[in-house]
Parts: C-alpha cells; structure tokens; sequence
C-alpha cells in the first residue's frame, strides 16, 4: 500500500474544534485493517534496528499505535499523561499552549538511563505536546530519544524547535 493511499484515508473536518482548524481525524485510517496494518508495519521497518526499550505514547492519541508498536519492537509502554491521571510519584513539565498553560506528567520511575526510547504521537502542529514530552523524558536521563508521529503539518515547521541531533520521523505529512 502506498504513502498516498494511507494519507487519502485521513479525513479532513474543517472547523473542528472550533472554526479556522482542518482536523485531521485519524479514526478513518485506523478503522481499515489493511490500513492500521501497514501502519504498524512501517512503524516497525523504521525502528526495529534502533534498540528501542520503551515505547511512550501521549495522551491520548499516542495511545493507539504506541502500545501496538511497543508490543512489536519487543519494547516496554510508557503513557504520559494529562495531570492527575497517574497514580504514582510522578515529574510534569509545563507549557503554553494557544490558550493558556498545559501540562503533562510521567511517572519517576518509568525511564532510567539504560533506556532507547521511542516517543510516539498521532500529529504534530504547533509542537508545543511533544516538545514538552521531549523535555519530561530527558529529566529521566535516558540512553537516547527517538520522536515519532503519524501525521505531520508541514507547514507549522515544527520540526525546527528540536535539537538536530533527534531523529524525528513522520509517515503522512499534510
Ligand atoms: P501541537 O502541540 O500543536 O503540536 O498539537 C499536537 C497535539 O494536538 C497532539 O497531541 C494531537 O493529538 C493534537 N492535535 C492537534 N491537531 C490535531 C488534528 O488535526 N488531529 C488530531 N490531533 C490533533
């Protein structure tokens, strides 16, 4: 299945959430098993050889495929969280987002410094979500980070706020 097959099964909503934003709804791609198939694949084609340990996934839409692709690497799954939710001693890391301040948690003992890890997102837009992932799990002190999404709005030119030396990979880019 190509690239253009996969990005055609994304649907677009205009104004949702609210008017201006084209949401992209990725339900659509994950509802065709042929489809959620290949994208597991690809997603264990680009990481199979990188060591990966742990698979973290943010709430909630990393939720579906970092699981899934932890599962295949042979790796560990880690959620970060939305304040509140883990139940454990845990390290946060706050950020501004277009309407006020956001936050998200890890647990403390959820990454040491032997760990590959894998940060797994459905989209990147502003890159305000990840960026804060970023930061929360190199509080952990791991070995080395790995950034993943789906979906990518290319012209936000998020990529641009993380350090070179990170591999980011993303599959569909809008
Ligand atoms: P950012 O922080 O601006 O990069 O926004 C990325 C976060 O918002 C991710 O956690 C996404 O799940 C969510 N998000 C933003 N726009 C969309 C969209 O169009 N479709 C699905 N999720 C989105």
């Amino acid at each position: 299945m190509s690239i253009e097959t996969l990005t055609a099964a994304v649907r677009n909503i205009p104004d949702f959430p609210i008017e201006g934003i084209q949401f992209k709804d990725i339900t659509t791609l994950f509802q065709s098993a042929e489809h959620l198939k290949e994208l597991s694949d690809i997603l264990y084609e680009r990481y199979k050889d990188k060591g990966i340990t742990k698979v973290v996934g943010i709430e909630s839409r990393g939720f579906f495929m970092g699981p899934a692709t932890a599962i295949k690497l042979g790796a560990g799954f880690v959620p970060i969280r939305k304040p509140g939710k883990l139940p454990y001693k845990i390290i946060e890391e706050k950020y501004t987002k277009e309407y006020g301040e956001d936050c998200i948690q890890i647990h403390e003992d959820a990454l040491t410094e032997n760990d590959v890890v894998l940060i797994h997102d459905d989209l990147l837009a502003t890159g305000g979500t990840m960026l804060a992932a970023y930061n929360l799990v190199k509080k952990l002190h791991v070995s080395k980070i790995y950034i993943n999404f789906l979906i990518e709005l290319e012209d936000l030119k998020a990529r641009e706020l993380f350090p070179k030396e990170v591999e980011l990979d993303t599959i569909l880019k809008f």
